[in-house]
């Protein structure tokens, strides 16, 4: 199914929900690495998860190189003040997955896809998922690391990134990604060009890993308004995707 943007929170299985920023919340990007400023991105992940009953007390995000590499969130001593969310970067991954209400994840992207994932026993994670990342296998990697937390059956939603129509892409690269993901990742600019249809990799990098991609943002970064795009127009700033589970399902 296809969504507008803008409807608040995906509800997916699993008690997990997910949320997609838009330009409008600013650039959510966490000042400084390490611990981390956060305090827009934290803003954001609890006004929107405020009405789902969320209750975690720490929004976790990585460092994104492009790669493959997931981080399995494991619970920190609480350092934060009661009542406060505190925001911690795990240093350099592409994926985070998390077991417990406890714990938010989150991936900041501009083009890239941003990629929410659950299971009914409560395991999710948050993918940022570009041309790169796809190609070097970030998807499945994060469904992996679901299924070694206790994942079954694992769904995908997928918010808004960079559409076939505004992604002109080298032959080359593209021949390379469609030997992985099959024809379907070969798309068409607006204007004719070769172009790489990230949506159809994403949905293909899922089936391989006997997932599903159950949710889609209809929004495209580079044409939709509303939305920050490093390829269309150099935009330095970052919309993010939480990904959150709500307590009363035990992996
Ligand atoms: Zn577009």
């Amino acid at each position: 199914m296809a969504r507008p943007h803008g409807a608040g929170a995906v509800h997916l299985p699993g008690a997990v929900h997910a949320a997609w920023s838009a330009a409008s919340a600013g650039d959510l990007r966490p000042v400084g690495h390490g611990s981390g400023d956060g305090a827009a991105l934290v803003a954001f992940a609890t006004a929107v998860s405020a009405p789902t009953g969320a209750s975690f007390d720490e929004v976790a995000w990585a460092t994104q190189v492009h790669g493959s590499r997931v981080v399995d969130v494991i619970r920190a001593p609480q350092t934060v003040a009661p009542d406060a969310v505190a925001c911690r970067n795990l240093g350099e991954a592409d994926a985070l997955v998390a077991v417990s209400p406890d714990t938010a994840v989150c991936v900041l992207t501009a083009d890239c896809g941003p990629l929410a994932l659950a299971s009914p026993e409560g395991v999710f994670a948050a993918v940022h998922a570009g041309w790169r990342g796809l190609a070097a296998g970030v998807v499945e990697a994060a469904v992996r690391q679901m299924r070694i937390r206790g994942a079954t059956d694992v769904s995908g939603a997928l918010g808004p990134c960079i559409h076939a129509g505004c992604y002109e892409f080298g032959l080359s690269e593209l021949d390379a990604v469609a030997d992985t993901y099959g024809r379907a990742v070969r798309g068409t600019t607006d204007d004719g060009r070769p172009a790489l249809d990230m949506v159809a990799g994403i949905r293909a990098a899922l089936d391989a890993s006997g997932a599903a991609l159950v949710d889609v943002v209809d929004v495209c970064t580079a044409c939709g308004g509303g939305q920050y795009s490093h390829r269309a127009r150099g935009d330095a700033g970052r919309q993010a995707l939480v990904v959150w589970s709500t307590p009363g399902v035990t992996p």
